[in-house]
């Protein structure tokens, strides 16, 4: 008998989540590219490939931040109705600097700016704005390097939650001054953050299909705002592709993977682009181990200065 899979059947958010039923009619939102990948929805993944009980166990751990940051989707949607419409459309360098410093004050690392290409949105999800601002909040580099472990999965929750309750903030913050705005939470968004973190400036994927970011390597939980504004600062280069350079000679997070779940190889999928783990294979290990996470702790960039590594790859390729 063919096995009922919950990961294909079940494609949407729910729907209260999403900004569905909160649109007005003046809004266009913006729908993803008929190429654009379907969602995957982890607790899915979970629940076909992973081990249910052991997840259910570790709710007692996290139970607490999902449930708030539940909540704060919750919000990221329904606060769309607080939006002026008849929004601004262009922001000084003061109010954007004031943006950014408030940002920062409440927990953000780095922030970037990008107009969301619609292949990274969800099929059949949409945005209310086409210009995102980026925001990456750390995780912890001692609690990281503890994997696989109950503190280390408490602050891979606590930062999905905090980094929701952020971009509320931010979005609110913008309202306040006359703007419209849309936030996307760390869990449960609209679109693939990490090709539209990229855009941004904000860092390039690894072997372990993680945003690799300056600061703080892969060890970043990414979150954004939408808006109209038009006059943000929207990055013009990919100054961090050396990366994918680096990682073809790495390969630690390939060997380090108890569930060889990273391709050493990187597949690329024609309409989803490159595709860096399977996870179906990975599903056990994450939902019986604490989130497993080793493929974080063992990246170089989690650990080590970006310059560093980065003059030491160029000097590997002068010797070669
Ligand atoms: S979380 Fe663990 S099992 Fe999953 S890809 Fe990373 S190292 Fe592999
Ligand atoms: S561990 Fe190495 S190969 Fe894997 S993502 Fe990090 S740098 Fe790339």
């Amino acid at each position: 008998m063919k096995r009922i899979l919950f990961s294909e059947k079940i494609k949407t958010a729910p729907w209260l989540l999403t900004i569905e039923p909160y649109l007005r009619k003046q809004d266009q939102p913006i729908a993803s590219d008929p190429q654009a990948r379907e969602p995957r929805l982890v607790p899915l993944v979970i629940i076909d490939y992973g081990n249910l009980m052991a997840r259910f166990k570790q709710m007692r751990y996290i139970g607490k931040l999902l449930f708030k940051s539940v909540i704060e989707m919750a919000k990221s949607a329904s606060s769309i109705k607080k939006n002026p419409y008849a929004g601004n459309r262009t922001i000084d360098p003061e109010t954007l600097k004031a943006l950014e410093e408030y940002a920062i004050g409440l927990g953000i690392s780095e922030i970037g700016y990008t107009k969301v290409n619609p292949r990274y949105i969800f099929k059949n999800f949409r945005i209310l704005y086409k210009n995102a601002i980026v925001f990456t909040i750390e995780m912890d580099k001692e609690k990281i390097q503890q994997a696989p472990s109950v503190p280390t999965f408490i602050e891979i929750f606590r930062t999905y939650y905090e980094v929701g309750v952020i971009v509320n903030k931010v979005a609110d913050y913008l309202r306040s001054r006359g703007y419209n705005a849309h936030a996307g939470p760390a869990i449960g968004g609209d679109v693939n953050y990490i090709p539209v973190a990229i855009d941004a400036g904000l860092g390039m994927s690894g072997k372990n299909g993680l945003l690799i970011t300056k600061k703080n390597g892969p060890r970043v939980r990414l979150a954004t705002v939408y808006t109209d504004i038009e006059n943000l600062p929207f990055s013009q280069q990919h100054q961090h592709s050396w990366i994918r350079n680096y990682c073809q000679s790495c390969n630690i997070c390939v060997q380090k993977c108890p569930a060889n779940a990273i391709y050493r190889e990187t597949k690329t999928h024609a309409d989803l682009g490159p595709i860096f783990i399977d996870h179906t294979k990975c599903a056990l290990p994450f939902s019986n181990d604490n989130g497993c996470t080793l493929c974080v702790k063992f990246c170089p960039f989690s650990y080590v200065d970006y310059e560093k590594l980065k003059a030491k790859h160029e000097l590997k390729l002068v010797l070669t």
